[in-house]
């Protein structure tokens, strides 16, 4: 059963802990802060009280997050398959943190279909898959670390939080939101961020550990994507940025290293819907971004076999780069009348 309740839920899952011996954590494949944060934010609340207690993603904690606690004891199924597997077929309890369709989880999918673990979901994405036992769905909060503190809170592990549980639940809310600029609907969530601030965190000092630790190349890369890469369509009020895997690893890419470049044409005055194109391993996957009514969630699930947000969201394409562009020309004409009145 869905919940959007944090306390019916919490009732449910306080039963299944205290009958579970083995607890896993997954989260998405190419992990954001959200995606590490709030994994590591329960991971660290739940250690307080339970010995069994493991952390699964599908490929590595980007840089930009090593510092966080506990990213040193993930369990990256890219390196080491076989470990990833050993956890899940001894789960009793699988989180899955921060996605709600198991086609998220590139490399650990299998896994997390055969589980007998009990599967729970804490996530914010809409129309959740119908593959979860028990789980906590609020599209209306900024991220799913806001949700981790809120299920620690009723399960009483927020009553002594370390500074460093509450470091990785802020650094999920504060990616999630750019920084407190958008997806805060409820006045909760500076509650929330008025407790973690209270915990001791050292709210500078993680965002210029997130923004601020990038590499010259990354820099270069992205001076590229402004000079040369970008395209604008004014009448439609979109723009859209492509890189080629050639491009990418001209420049040294490595994960995480594009993360925010699909938002920086939604500082041009006017612009409402931005796409930015990445080739990787024979795929092309797309980041959509939009403001206002514009549904790049619904465009991404129509067109890209994707999802996410409203506002954010993503897909994925088999076309090769350069039919891929040309395809989203021809559809994104489609829109033009949302695009304007967005
Ligand atoms: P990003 O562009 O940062 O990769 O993702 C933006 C949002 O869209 C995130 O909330 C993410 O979970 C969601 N998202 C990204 N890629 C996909 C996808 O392939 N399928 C679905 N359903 N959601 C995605
Ligand atoms: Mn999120």
């Amino acid at each position: 059963m869905i919940f959007s309740d944090k306390i019916e839920f919490t009732r449910q899952l306080r039963n299944l802990l205290s009958s579970s011996k083995n607890i896993c954590i997954v989260t998405h494949a190419n992990p954001d802060g959200d995606a590490i944060g709030s994994s590591l934010g329960l991971f660290l609340l739940l250690k307080q009280q339970y010995n069994n207690v493991k952390v699964v993603i599908p490929d590595r904690v980007p840089d930009f997050l090593k510092w966080m606690q506990g990213s040193e004891e993930v369990i990256v199924a890219y390196d080491n398959k076989e470990q990833m597997e050993i956890v899940l077929k001894e789960a009793d309890l699988v989180f899955c943190l921060d996605f709600n369709q198991l086609n998220r989880v590139n490399g650990v999918e299998q896994a997390l279909t055969n589980t007998e673990g009990v599967r729970i979901l804490i996530d914010h994405h809409p129309e959740p898959d119908n593959v979860f036992s028990l789980g906590l769905s609020v599209t209306d909060s900024s991220s799913t670390a806001e949700l981790v503190y809120e299920v620690g809170e009723q399960l009483g592990l927020t009553t002594t939080l370390s500074k460093e549980a509450a470091s990785c639940i802020y650094t999920g809310i504060m990616t999630d939101t750019g920084s407190f600029s958008y997806a805060i609907g409820r006045g909760r969530t500076f509650a929330v961020l008025a407790h973690l601030l209270d915990a001791g965190i050292e709210k500078d000092k993680i965002h210029a550990n997130v923004y601020d630790s990038f590499s010259e190349q990354r820099m270069r890369l992205m001076g590229l994507c402004l000079k040369d890469k970008m395209v604008i369509i004014p009448h439609l009020r979109t723009a859209y940025i492509s890189l080629t895997a050639a491009e990418m690893k001209a420049y040294n890419h490595k994960i995480g290293d594009t993360e925010g470049f699909v938002n920086l044409p939604l500082s041009i005055e006017g612009v409402v819907f931005s796409v930015f194109f990445a080739e990787r391993d024979g795929v092309i996957k797309m980041s959509l971004r939009s403001r206002g009514n514009f549904a790049a969630n619904t465009f991404a699930k129509k067109h890209y076999n994707g999802g996410g947000h409203r506002n954010a969201a993503g897909g994925k394409t088999l076309l090769p780069l350069a039919d891929a562009i040309q395809q989203f020309e021809q559809i994104v004409k489609e829109y033009e009348a949302d695009l304007v009145n967005a």
